[in-house]
């Protein structure tokens, strides 16, 4: 099979987005990722999965922390920006929970300790133990096919 037809397959799977964060020496470092769930209500966990050359993979070993910050319909630059799809540098002012960057103005903020982590082909999984939310009221971004998408009320 080859890798095309699996993205077109897996881009059927609508998702929201997220900004992973991590702090490393008091450097900050984001990643937008849409692979991203919940697992488990007691203990709290989550899952994301990141790929082995993203730069955010090392700075998650080092940290042992991250954070995941679900974003709204208006954050759409911000997902693009920290994917690497933007040419410029820009500066982020980040809020914090936890000794956790996180994306302001997202609908939800979510702070993780790495509770373990698993490879997985050329990605690693970490499991997070979630320490602490903030939740706003919003529209989400959403991914579908490859394309950023408006959340459509039937
Ligand atoms: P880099 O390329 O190093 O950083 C991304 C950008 O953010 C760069 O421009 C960098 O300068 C900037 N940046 C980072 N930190 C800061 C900061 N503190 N201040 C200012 N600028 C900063 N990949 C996955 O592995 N897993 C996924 O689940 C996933 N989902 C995705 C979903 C979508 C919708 C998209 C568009 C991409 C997704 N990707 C995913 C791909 C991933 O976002 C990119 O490959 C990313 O560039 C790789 O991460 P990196 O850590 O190497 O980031
Ligand atoms: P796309 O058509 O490549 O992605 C559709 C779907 O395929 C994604 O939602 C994801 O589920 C899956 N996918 C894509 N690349 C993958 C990878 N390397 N590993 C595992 N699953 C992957 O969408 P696009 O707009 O071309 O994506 C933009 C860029 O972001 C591409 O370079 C893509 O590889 C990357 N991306 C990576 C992941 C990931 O690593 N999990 C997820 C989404 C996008």
């Amino acid at each position: 099979m080859d890798d095309r037809t699996f993205r077109n397959a897996m881009g059927k799977f609508a998702t929201g987005v997220t900004i992973i964060t991590t702090s490393v020496n008091n450097h900050v470092h984001g990643m937008t990722a849409n692979a991203f769930m919940s697992v488990s209500l007691n203990p709290k966990l989550v899952l994301i999965s990141i790929g082995e050359k993203a730069n955010m993979n090392q700075r998650i070993k080092e940290s042992g922390k991250f954070g995941v910050s679900i974003l709204t319909k208006d954050q759409q630059e911000m997902s693009m920006y920290f994917a690497g799809q933007l040419k410029e540098q820009r500066e982020i002012d980040f809020d914090w929970i936890q000794g956790i960057p996180v994306v302001p103005n997202s609908i939800a903020n979510i702070a993780c300790n790495v509770n373990a982590s698993y490879q997985a082909g050329d990605h690693t999984l970490y499991i997070g133990e979630v320490t602490d939310i903030s939740v706003k009221d919003g529209d989400p971004l959403t991914f579908f096919e490859g394309k950023y998408r408006n959340l459509v009320n039937l």
